[in-house]
């Protein structure tokens, strides 16, 4: 399915002075009914980022929906913005409110068909997008599933989803959040280093029951899927979405 959405929100984050995460909500046409599962992906489309082969033919670029199925009339996007002059590199200097994006999808199958009694979910920046989505899904069922997430970031500068990820940790006692700082400043008293460094140590309890979802960086998504391996997890349960520079 093909179709054309409007910005309606934005949300940016900073470190040093620079533009490194946008969150951008987008309205869906009344007529749409875009369906998708938590955790797929669309590609997406801007007026004006062409191929460079042909300026006549739209670039479409793919990204994780963030949103849940239950968000009804909206879908979201988290973006790394990265200077390449790129699709990321346009975002940030022509995504407004109001401007228009071509979705089309919704593609993959990182997706959360057989919920088993634990989930551990992984993620590293922008790889956040798509674990979010499922994070929601599940709040939004009332899900009884136990959920760890284990999410790095360089510092809370790049912490996006802070404040509903907290409130999800408040309010379900089965949902249980580690936020692994790899360059904190002095006022962070949470966990450092790397998410690999925090799984190594994990304890994990009902293996046998557990699921894993990781998202991220190709390297980090190797090594982490490695040390899920090696304590014992199912290759058919550790489920993986990556990308370059996530
Ligand atoms: C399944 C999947 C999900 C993803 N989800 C996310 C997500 O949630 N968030 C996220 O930030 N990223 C995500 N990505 C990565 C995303 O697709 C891009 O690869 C990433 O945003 C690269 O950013 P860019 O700005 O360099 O974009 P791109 O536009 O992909 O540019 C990549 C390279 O191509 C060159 N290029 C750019 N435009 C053109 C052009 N018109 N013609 C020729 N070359 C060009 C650029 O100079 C650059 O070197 C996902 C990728 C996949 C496969």
């Amino acid at each position: 399915m093909e179709i054309r959405a409007e910005a309606i929100e934005i949300k940016d984050y900073h470190d040093d002075g620079k533009l490194e995460m946008r969150v951008v909500k987008l309205r869906l046409p009344h007529e749409s009914n875009f369906i998708y599962k938590a955790g797929q992906y669309a590609m997406l489309s801007m007026d004006g980022f062409t191929l460079r082969a042909n300026p006549h033919a739209l670039k479409w670029t793919s990204y994780s929906i963030s949103s849940a199925p239950h968000h009804e009339g909206t879908i979201e996007f988290c973006f790394k913005i990265k200077e390449t002059n790129g699709f990321t590199q346009y975002v940030k200097d022509h995504m407004q409110l109001g401007t228009k994006v071509g979705v089309k999808g919704p593609f993959g199958n990182f997706t959360n068909e057989h919920p088993q009694k634990k989930i551990l979910m992984v993620a590293t920046g922008s790889g956040i997008a798509p674990i979010m989505g499922m994070i929601r899904h599940l709040v939004h069922a009332n899900s009884d599933v136990e959920i760890m997430l284990v999410y790095g970031m360089r510092n809370t500068n790049y912490f996006v989803f802070r404040e509903e990820l907290e409130k999800y940790a408040r309010s379900h006692p089965k949902f249980i959040l580690m936020p692994t700082l790899s360059r904190p400043d002095h006022k962070w008293d949470g966990r450092k280093g790397y998410v690999q460094g925090v799984l190594k140590d994990m304890k994990i309890d009902d293996i046998s029951s557990t699921q894993a979802f990781i998202c991220g960086n190709p390297q980090m998504v190797a090594e982490v899927k490695t040390l899920l391996l090696e304590k014992g997890f199912d290759k058919a349960k550790v489920h993986v979405e990556q990308w370059e520079g996530a």
